[in-house]
C-alpha cells in the first residue's frame, strides 16, 4: 500500500470543521488511498489510531471529532446503540447520510493496519423507502378492493331480505288496521319498519358508494404493466439474485382493462412467485413473465417460476379466500385476483410448470373483442 505515516493522521482536524485540504497520506506521497473512490482511512491495529485518510474520507468524516479513533468513530456511528457487533450499514448522525463500512487489513512499515472503505449508500436506502412506501400504497389499494368487494356483497345480500321485511311489515299493518287490532302492536310494528327502512336506505348508501368507485376499463398496453410491476418488485428480485426473463409477444393487441387493476393481480402473482423462490438454490431462481395471444383469441399472461410448487391438496384450495401457507399471509391475494380477472371476462389459473415450479397466469380480452 502507499506509504502512509503516522505524521498523516494529524493531516485529518479532530475539529468540527471541514478540512480544506487532502487529509490524507504523508505530502508528496503517493498515497493508494486517495485512489479509492470511496472514503478510506487507515487505523493502527494496536490503539486504534487514525493513521491517513483520503480526502473523501476528511470530507464525509471530519465533521465527527470521533474520527480520529477507531472505536469512538464506531461507536458514534452506532448512534449509541448498545449492540457491539461490528456495524455494516450506519447512518452518519453529522449529516443524515447512510453508509456500508467494509473492514479490511493491511501492514504498512511493520505496523499492522485496519482499512475502513465508507460507501455512501443513501441513494439505495431512499430507494428501498419509497420502493417500500409504493408498496404500502399497493397493500393499501388492494385492501380497499376487498373491502368494496365485502361491502358490495353484504349490500347485495342484505338488500333483498330488508326489502322483503318491509314488505311483511306493511302488510301486517295493513291487517291491524282492518281488524282494528291493539294499538301497542300496531306502534311496534311502525316502529320495527322505521328501522327496517333505515337499514335499507344505509345498504343503498354503501351501493351507492361502491358503485362509484367502480373500475374503469380502456384500452391497456401489457408491455407498459409489467414494466410499472417489474419495476416495482426490481429491488426485491435484485435482492434474491433472481433471474427474470421477460417473454412478451411484441405483437401483443392492448387489452380491455382497469390498469390498476391488472397491475394489482400481476403484481401478487410476481411477488408470489418470487416469495416461493427464497428457499431454493439461486441458480435456479429464475422468473419467467410470458404474454402471448392463445387459440381463443385471448391474451394470455404467465408468470412462471422455479419454486416449490403447489401439491394437489393446495391446489384444490388454492383460490379460496384465507388459504394460506405463509406465517405471515393472509390468504386473500390470489382469491381477489380472481375476482378482478372473472370481473374483466378473463380467468386466472394455475398449472405445474415442466421442469419445477408453478405457472400462474390469467386471460383478458383484447381491446377490439371488449370494447365491441
Ligand atoms: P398469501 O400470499 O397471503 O398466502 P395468496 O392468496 O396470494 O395469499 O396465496 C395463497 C397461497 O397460495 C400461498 O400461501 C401459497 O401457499 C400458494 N401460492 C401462491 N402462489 C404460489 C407460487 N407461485 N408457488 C407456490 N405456492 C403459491
Amino acid at each position: 500500500m502507499s506509504p502512509v505515516g503516522a505524521k498523516a493522521a494529524k493531516a485529518v482536524p479532530a475539529s468540527g470543521k471541514r478540512p480544506r485540504a487532502a487529509p490524507s497520506a504523508r505530502p508528496g506521497a503517493i498515497s493508494l488511498l486517495e485512489a479509492v473512490p470511496f472514503a478510506c482511512a487507515a487505523y493502527a491495529r494496536d490503539d486504534g489510531a487514525l493513521v491517513a485518510a483520503n480526502q473523501r474520507f476528511g470530507h464525509e468524516f471530519a465533521a465527527l471529532p470521533e474520527h480520529a479513533q477507531r472505536d469512538q468513530l464506531l461507536a458514534r456511528l452506532r448512534d449509541g446503540a448498545l449492540d457491539d457487533a461490528e456495524p455494516s450499514e450506519v447512518r452518519a448522525p453529522h449529516s443524515g447520510r447512510w453508509y456500508a463500512l467494509h473492514w479490511g487489513e493491511a501492514e504498512h512499515e511493520g505496523r499492522a493496519l485496519a482499512l475502513l472503505t465508507a460507501i455512501d449508500i443513501s441513494e439505495r436506502i431512499e430507494a428501498l423507502d419509497s420502493h417500500k412506501s409504493q408498496q404500502e400504497k399497493l397493500l393499501f389499494t388492494s385492501r380497499m378492493m376487498s373491502v368494496g368487494e365485502m361491502a358490495a356483497t353484504l349490500a347485495h345480500e342484505l338488500n333483498q331480505p330488508l326489502a322483503a321485511i318491509v314488505n311483511y311489515l306493511n302488510g301486517s299493518l295493513r291487517l291491524i288496521d282492518q281488524a282494528g287490532g291493539p294499538a301497542q302492536v300496531e306502534r311496534a310494528l311502525q316502529a320495527a319498519r322505521t328501522q327496517a327502512e333505515h337499514a335499507a336506505a344505509v345498504i343503498s348508501r354503501v351501493r351507492e358508494f361502491v358503485r362509484a368507485r367502480e373500475p374503469r376499463r380502456d384500452a391497456q398496453d401489457v408491455h407498459a404493466m409489467a414494466a410499472t410491476v417489474l419495476e416495482l418488485l426490481r429491488l426485491e428480485a435484485e435482492r434474491q439474485q433472481l433471474r427474470i426473463d421477460i417473454a412478451l409477444s411484441a405483437s401483443l393487441p392492448p387489452v380491455y382493462a382497469d390498469r390498476v387493476m391488472v397491475e394489482q393481480v400481476l403484481l401478487n402473482l410476481v411477488k408470489n412467485a418470487i416469495e416461493a423462490m427464497r428457499g431454493i438454490p439461486v441458480a435456479q431462481r429464475e422468473l419467467r413473465v410470458e404474454g402471448r395471444v392463445n387459440l381463443d383469441g385471448e391474451v394470455e399472461i404467465r408468470v412462471c417460476d422455479r419454486g416449490t410448487g403447489l401439491s394437489s391438496a393446495e391446489q384444490d384450495q388454492l383460490f379460496s379466500p384465507f388459504f394460506t401457507t405463509k406465517n405471515d399471509g393472509l390468504g386473500i391475494g390470489l382469491a381477489i385476483c380472481r375476482s378482478i380477472i372473472e370481473y374483466h371476462k378473463g380467468r386466472l389459473f394455475f398449472e405445474p410448470r415442466e421442469g419445477g415450479g408453478s405457472v400462474f397466469g390469467f386471460t383478458l380480452p383484447h381491446y377490439e373483442a371488449g370494447g365491441v
